[in-house]
């Protein structure tokens, strides 16, 4: 019997849960990756992330090549791939990693028809996230709306078996046999290459991780400030699954130290956002967590809008992060919360907007992470703190920025300011000689302490 394991945001070789089920039960598996041209259409035409994928597909492929076996890439609709691929090998079953994105779960429930339509079967596991669905729920059966209880219920749930590797190397001999196959150019998928900064594949998720190791104890303490290397910057590679949950998480535990704990508590974010959505995936489509919210009329300015983008806002901090995010499609959790406050706090512009400008930036782009992130930063979503929490872009500055080194890598016009004048330079009582206020660098475009209170008088109307 023949089946097929279907690559998605999964692209690695090992620890895979699929392509266990796939190996373990079959006799001969085919290795497939569809770059679905429903995703790829509205992407613009050089996007990094197309770049990340088609770089970690080369390695996949060549680590398949290694075994005898290959990767068969297609460009072309899934929806109808799939089932001819399966079709044209004689394949009874598709395996693949379950996608909780409600636009994947509407592509699998249409492969998964038309495949039963032809006597063969869809078979998903989970693999994306340690816990995943209905796995974490209240004492009453009732999804969490709120981090820290479900965090608690999800460390009491948790047991060194849900964090076992999927020993696929035991069963790699039954990987079908294939001749080389046909690997598509990016200009022959309709793009141009778009180099992701990052190191790719599985390789560049075990050097990020290794990397990573020796500086986890001190997680917590450093975590919070960009100029440091304090994270880790795995997040496209969980994107893309180039490296898997359960080794990272493993590790932390095993390791136990109060950075690593604090660090598993980030992962257990990732798997909190992914239930929200899974249970409420009418945020995905620009609903409001909190109903209440639904309909706040934010009168924000569009040309702040286009400031807030380009990283011209007069807040050196926000302009920093926001550059940051233009130019290397990363921004650290710090910033991403202060941006994403400034925009919806300080602005007044609906964070939707914020929303689709970082869908279209980040690298590591996940619609159930993104959406809770400004979600909470809007305080329409699950933030356990209500609307009158908002950060003030100045104070964030001198607490995370406090030499005003992470400025100055991104905003080189300030290079030559002091650290006190750095975060506020229109308050500073000195300036550098020639350095000129709106001419060299932006006044700022709004008051912080006017917008403060226009931001409570709207979101406290009802
Ligand atoms: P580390 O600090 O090393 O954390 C390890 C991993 O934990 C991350 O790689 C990520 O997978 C996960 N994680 C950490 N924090 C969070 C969080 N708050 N929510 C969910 N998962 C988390 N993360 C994304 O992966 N994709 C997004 O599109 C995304 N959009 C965001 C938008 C906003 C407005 C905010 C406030 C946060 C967003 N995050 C998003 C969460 C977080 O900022 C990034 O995961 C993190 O900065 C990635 O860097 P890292 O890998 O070095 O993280």
């Amino acid at each position: 019997d023949i089946s097929i394991c279907w690559f998605r945001r999964d692209l690695r070789l090992s620890d895979h849960a699929a392509l266990y089920q796939a190996l373990k039960h079959s006799r001969s598996v085919v290795c497939v990756f569809v770059f679905d041209r429903a995703i790829l259409e509205p992407l613009p035409r050089a996007d990094r992330r197309v770049d990340f994928i088609h770089r970690s597909l080369a390695e996949l492929k060549q680590a398949l090549r290694e075994h005898g076996s290959d990767l068969l890439v297609r460009h072309a609709d899934a929806c109808e791939a799939i089932p001819e691929l399966a079709r044209t090998l004689g394949a009874d079953a598709v395996f693949a990693n379950r996608d909780d994105d409600p636009a994947a779960i509407a592509r699998d429930d249409a492969v998964a028809a038309a495949l039963a339509a032809d006597g063969r079967t869809l078979l998903t596991s989970k693999d994306v996230t340690l816990f995943e669905r209905d796995e974490v729920l209240t004492a009453s059966g009732t999804p969490y709306s709120v981090y820290t209880p479900y965090r608690n219920a999800w460390r009491k749930k948790l047991d060194p078996f849900f964090l076992q590797a999927y020993p696929v190397e035991r069963y790699l001999t039954a990987l079908a046999p294939l001749p080389p196959q046909p690997f598509p150019s990016l200009p022959e998928l309709g793009f141009a290459p778009a180099d992701p900064g990052v190191p790719t594949g599985m390789s560049g998720a075990q050097a990020l991780f290794a990397a990573f190791q020796p500086r986890i104890a001190h997680y917590r303490t450093l975590r919070d400030y960009p100029a440091d290397n304090g994270v880790s910057a795995l997040s496209v590679h969980l994107r893309f699954g180039t490296i898997s949950i359960r080794q990272l998480a493993q590790f932390a535990w095993a390791d136990g130290s109060d950075g690593a704990m604090c660090w598993l508590d980030e992962l257990i974010w990732r798997d909190f956002y992914h239930q929200i959505l899974w249970h409420h995936p009418r945020v995905g489509q620009g609903r409001s967590f909190k109903p209440e919210y639904e309909g706040l009329a934010f009168p924000g300015d569009p040309q702040h809008f286009d400031a807030w983008c380009e990283g011209r806002t007069g807040y050196p901090l926000v302009d920093a992060a926001m550059r940051q995010l233009n130019r290397t499609g990363w921004m650290h959790n710090r910033l991403r919360m202060v941006s994403a406050s400034f925009l919806v706090k300080d602005l007044l512009i609906d964070w939707r907007h914020g929303e689709a400008y970082f869908a279209e930036k980040l690298l590591d782009f996940d619609l159930a992470a993104n959406n809770g992130g400004w979600q909470w930063a809007a305080s329409t979503g699950c933030d356990a703190q209500p609307y009158f929490r908002i950060f003030n872009p100045v104070t964030q500055s001198e607490k995370f920025d406090p030499r005003g080194d992470f400025i100055r890598r991104f905003v080189p016009e300030l290079a030559a300011l002091d650290h006190k004048a750095i975060h506020a330079p229109w308050q500073a009582r000195q300036l550098p000689p020639g350095f000129r206020l709106s001419h060299d660098y932006p006044a700022p475009i709004v008051d912080h302490a006017v917008q403060r209170q226009r931001a409570l008088a709207l979101y406290g109307k009802d």
